[in-house]
């Protein structure tokens, strides 16, 4: 058996020595004779798990005492809904940020809710570049400021947080949470879907300011409310207690790897010998504008048509897999997340350049 270098949006990559360590313990989970999976989510040593992941995250991002840390289930699609039905707080109108796919979304579903203000709108540019924070058409009035820090699909990613003058901003941090140190402190809510740099699908975090929980909207379902949730330690219900484990494996893996400081360090070099090889080469291409382009996906053409598919072919025989853009934008896209090796980044830019020289 050999593992390929995978640079797949989500589900993602993950280290092998976690996926070794998950192996190992899958029939004996700390001296328990049984896997975590077959264990009940009440039990002393999976409260004692959800305690233990629950600190060690806040450690990794500094999340300040007045922040509940909440581990949901139904993905970071959900919190689309979720988010408008517990931060409307009685106001009628929130700001969205359009600066992709992924922040499109969100818009669609908050307007079954409330009436969205687009504050800032990059479809024009084909979600390539971010227009000036002092254009941007903010309502101080809004229930909170919504934006997408890092669009997975275009690869764009912003490279400062937005002042909003007091009104809560939230984050959809499902690409790049834990890529770098964060002051969670300027956010309203951050939250983000494990599959890309946590571990497997199923779980979603939410991080929210404790003052803006308990207004949710009558309707909402217990299991949306984030204070219900936040009373019961997410477990409202049975919550997707292997994904919980493999975040836990996670978090543990990037304070070995000297937390976020240092991966940050990492993916910068990272994306950076990336780009450079692209902006280099007279076969590839990347049109996002070079202040926002994300250190997480790197999406690129061929600028010769007619190649893509054996571009794809002969990575796949050189180890290296799911290449493939979006089907929005077509073209290849490198997700180079923290699970990522620098030896997988150099050996796709060796193949790059030797595809480039044959082609
Ligand atoms: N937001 C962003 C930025 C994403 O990249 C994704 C998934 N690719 C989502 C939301 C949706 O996540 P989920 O599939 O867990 O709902």
């Amino acid at each position: 058996m050999s593992r390929i270098y995978n640079f797949s949006p989500g589900p993602a990559t993950l280290p092998e020595d976690l996926l070794k360590q998950a192996q190992a313990e899958l029939l004996d989970w700390r001296g328990t004779g049984c896997s975590v999976m077959e264990m009940g989510h009440r039990t002393s040593e999976m409260i004692a798990l959800t305690k233990e992941i629950e600190n060690d995250l806040r450690e990794l991002l500094t999340i300040p005492s007045h922040y509940h840390v909440l581990f949901l289930s139904a993905g970071a699609s959900a919190q689309f809904a979720f988010i408008p039905m517990n931060l409307l707080r009685g106001k009628r109108t929130a700001d969205y940020c359009l600066t992709g796919h992924w922040s499109q979304k969100a818009i669609y579903e908050a307007r079954r809710y409330c009436d969205v203000n687009i504050a800032t709108d990059s479809t024009d540019n084909l979600f390539t570049n971010i227009a000036p924070i002092n254009e941007w058409r903010l309502n101080r009035d809004a229930a909170y400021v919504h934006y997408t820090p890092n669009e997975t699909i275009a690869g764009l990613e912003f490279n400062y947080i937005p002042d909003t003058q007091g009104v809560p901003l939230v984050a959809d941090m499902s690409s790049n949470i834990l890529s770098q140190p964060l002051d969670v402190s300027k956010f309203g809510l951050i939250y983000a879907c494990a599959q890309k740099n946590i571990g497997p699908a199923g779980m979603t975090i939410v991080i929210v300011r404790d003052d803006l929980v308990g207004q949710a909207l009558p309707e909402t379902p217990t299991l949306f409310d984030y204070a219900a949730q936040a009373k019961e330690g997410s477990m409202a219900n049975t919550p997707p207690t292997l994904s919980w484990y493999f975040a836990g494996l996670m978090f543990k893996w990037l304070k070995q790897q000297g937390g976020l400081a240092a991966i940050a360090t990492i993916n910068q070099r990272k994306a950076a010998k990336l780009y450079a090889a692209i902006d280099q080469s007279s076969l590839y291409q990347n049109s996002v504008a070079t202040a926002y382009r994300s250190i997480m996906n790197v999406p690129f053409v061929l600028k010769k048509p007619g190649l893509d598919e054996q571009f794809l072919q002969e990575a796949r025989a050189a180890g290296l897999g799911y290449l493939k853009g979006h089907k929005l934008v077509g073209g290849m896209r490198a997700s180079i997340y923290n699970s990522m090796p620098e030896a997988g980044v150099d050996a796709l830019i060796e193949f790059m350049q030797r595809f480039e020289e044959n082609n």
